[in-house]
């Protein structure tokens, strides 16, 4: 089952006990279908949709409110045989009329449904009508792939709406048009994360934050054994490099000829290649902390360099 159809399905399961709220989830479905056809010379607003408990929560919900039955009719996809996809369809003028005046939803001159945003007042009904809209136009991707959830609607007012409430809610949303459709859009897991929750998905939720959990502490020890392995890099890059250094001083002026405190650690870098500078430290007599070691290391670079400089040494020794 995908994600989207995992939330769809719990957002079926929700129980809307107040009148208010089941008249937004209508009209948010009626607004976001936005299929307003004329059909011998009457009108009927249809509303298309694979998801079958959907399909079925929207008749139960009409026969409730309205105590009128909307037709249905099922169509199967002739090549994906799996695929079913349910109408439901407000024929008579009966029941338009009602559903329209009751949404306080007027019809533009070009059949485009409009709503006042001011319309939705109480926060229960904003709720109800994202989950409508996201119930008929909605879908998340699966957490485990990317961070996206979109809402598609035939109906610019109404995508420009759903952006509206959910700006109160500090969600951001963007909105592209794709094949005459109008889609909203959230990219960043915290605020899919918050609509799953205005919504009413919290199953869905907490699957989706188990995935997200899991996916930054994979993250987290990914970067810090990147870097990790780009300090062990530093060091054996450093001790390569000074060992180097030590065997010009030892092929050119000799160690026994450098100043007594850079015999030791010389012979030792030598000789411990793999060692850190706070164990080469702890090998000293006495013992040496970890940045007295790298002074006396660069005195060793240091002395190398003349040497190069002088007898326009290239290469290694
Ligand atoms: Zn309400």
């Amino acid at each position: 089952m995908s994600f989207s159809t995992l939330v769809k399905d719990e957002l079926c399961r929700i129980e809307l006990h107040d009148l208010c709220c089941r008249k937004s989830e209508i009209m948010g479905v009626i607004l976001a279908s936005n299929l307003f056809t004329h059909e011998k010379g009457s009108r009927n607003v249809k509303v298309v949709t694979e998801n079958a408990a959907f399909a079925r929560r929207l008749y139960t919900t009409v026969r409730k409110v309205y105590g009128l039955s909307p037709e249905v009719s099922i169509r199967r996809n002739s090549k994906l045989k799996k695929h079913i996809s349910y109408s439901i369809i407000f024929a008579s003028m009966q029941i338009i009329n009602k559903l329209l005046y009751d949404s306080e939803i007027s019809v533009f001159h070009n059949d485009d449904l409009d709503i006042e945003e001011s319309t939705l007042k109480n926060v229960c009904c904003r709720k109800s009508f994202l989950r409508a809209v996201f119930l008929s136009g909605g879908s998340v991707s699966d957490p485990e792939k990317t961070y996206h959830l979109e809402i598609a609607t035939r109906n610019e007012k109404c995508t420009e709406i759903i952006k509206e409430i959910l700006k109160d809610y500090g969600i951001n949303v963007k909105i592209i048009t794709r094949k005459g459709n109008y889609v909203a859009y959230i990219k960043e897991g915290e605020n899919i994360v918050d609509f799953l929750n205005i919504i009413g998905a919290h199953s869905a939720l907490m699957e989706f934050e188990n995935v997200r959990i899991l996916k930054d502490m994979r993250n987290n020890v990914n970067r810090i054994v990147n870097c990790e392995t780009a300090n062990l890099e530093k060091t054996v890059n450093a001790s390569v490099r000074q060992a180097e250094n030590i065997k010009l001083i030892q092929s050119t002026i000799g160690i026994s000829n450098l100043p007594p405190n850079l015999i030791d650690i010389a012979n030792l870098r030598l000789e411990y290649s793999e060692l850190s500078l706070k164990e080469l430290g702890e090998m000293l007599n006495p013992k040496l902390g970890k940045s007295g070691v790298n002074h006396r290391l660069r005195k060793l670079d240091e002395i190398a360099e003349k040497i190069r400089e002088k007898s326009d040494y290239n290469g290694p020794v």
